[in-house]
C-alpha cells in the first residue's frame, strides 16, 4: 500500500521524531500496536525486535535525534526502526521536531474579532480596549524570538471566517492559535491550543462537529464565504462570557510553562444554561484538507 501522505523528504538520523500526541504504544507478542483516537490504529510486525521498537517509538517525543534513539541497536533493528519511523511519517502518525517553540519565553497574544466578547477578551488578556493586530499585518514585523498566539474570538456562526483564519495560521501567521466562540448561543467553545505540525487544526474540529451534527448540511451553508453582515452576533450571557474567557486565558497563560497540561490541547465546551463544562479530546483528521500535508 503506498503512503497516503508522502513526506517531502526522507527521514534522516538528524530528524527529531515525534509521535502524534496522545499515542499509545503497546508491545504484544511479535507486534507493536499503535493507537491514537479512533482514526489512527496500526499493528506493526516487529518480530524479535518488538520490545526494542516499542521503546524507540515511546521515545519519539520530538526532543532527541533519531540517531540517539537508535543507540545500541543491532543493524537489523536499526533498519527496521528507520523503516517504521519513515512509514509512520507518511501516515501522519509521526512528525519531525518539537510541536511548541522553546518553553520559558513569553508569548505575544494577538486577538481577532469584533463584538462584545472580543472587546472583553482584549480588556482581560491585554489590559487594553483598543483594537489588536489585524490580519493584513500578520507576522511581518514581529521579532523571530517572540512566539505569537493568535486568538479568534467570535459570537456568531461565521464558520467561513473560522476556516479562513485557520488557513492563515497554517500558512505561518502565528506559532499557535486558538478559537473562542459563543456563536452557538446555548454553549461556548474554547478550542484546543492549535499548532502547525502534528496537531489537529480548526478544520479537523469543524469536520468532527459536522460528523456529530444532526443537520450536517447546515455546515455547508455556514462554511461558505459570504458577507459578514449576514450574521447577527448575539451577546453572550455574562457568566458564559466570563467562563470561556477564563478558560481561554488559562490556556494562554500556560503557554510558556512546562510540562504542558493535556487539557490545553482539549476542547472545552461550556453549557450556557447550567455552566456545566466538559473537556473533549480533538484528534487530527487524517483526511482534513486544511492540514493534510502533515
Ligand atoms: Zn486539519
Amino acid at each position: 500500500m503506498p503512503p497516503s501522505h508522502p513526506p517531502a523528504s526522507p527521514v534522516t538520523l538528524a530528524s527529531l521524531p515525534r509521535l502524534l500526541p496522545g499515542s499509545t504504544v503497546i508491545a504484544a507478542e511479535r507486534v507493536v500496536h499503535l493507537i491514537a483516537g479512533e482514526d489512527f490504529r496500526f499493528t506493526i510486525q516487529t518480530g524479535d525486535a518488538t520490545e526494542v521498537i516499542a521503546r524507540v517509538l515511546r521515545d519519539c517525543q520530538g526532543d532527541r535525534p533519531l540517531a540517539e534513539l537508535l543507540n545500541g541497536l543491532g543493524p537489523a533493528e536499526r533498519d527496521l526502526a528507520i523503516r517504521i519511523v519513515d512509514r509512520l511519517r507518511s501516515e501522519r502518525m509521526l512528525f519531525d521536531g518539537r510541536a511548541m517553540p522553546t518553553a520559558g519565553i513569553p508569548w505575544r497574544i494577538d486577538i481577532e474579532g469584533t463584538g462584545s466578547l472580543a472587546q472583553q477578551a482584549r480588556e482581560v488578556w491585554l489590559g487594553t480596549s483598543g483594537s489588536s493586530c489585524q490580519p493584513a499585518d500578520a507576522g511581518t514585523t514581529r521579532p523571530m524570538a517572540t512566539p505569537v498566539i493568535r486568538v479568534l474570538v467570535q459570537q456568531d456562526l461565521d464558520l467561513a471566517r473560522v476556516l479562513e483564519f485557520n488557513r492563515r495560521q497554517l500558512a505561518g501567521e502565528a506559532d499557535a492559535w486558538l478559537w473562542v466562540t459563543t456563536g452557538p448561543l446555548s454553549r461556548g467553545y474554547v478550542s484546543p491550543v492549535l499548532l502547525k505540525r502534528g496537531r489537529p487544526c480548526l478544520e479537523c474540529l469543524l469536520r468532527h462537529f459536522r460528523r456529530l451534527s444532526p443537520a450536517p448540511q447546515l455546515y455547508d451553508v455556514l462554511e461558505r464565504p459570504g458577507e459578514p453582515a449576514q450574521f447577527v452576533p448575539g451577546d453572550p450571557a455574562e457568566p458564559l462570557a466570563r467562563i470561556v474567557l477564563e478558560i481561554a486565558g488559562w490556556k494562554l497563560r500556560r503557554l510558556g510553562q512546562t510540562p504542558a497540561a493535556a487539557s490545553q490541547f482539549a476542547l472545552h465546551v461550556v453549557e450556557a444554561n447550567t455552566l456545566e463544562t466538559a473537556l473533549h479530546p480533538v484528534w487530527l483528521d487524517p483526511t482534513c484538507p486544511g492540514c493534510g500535508d502533515g
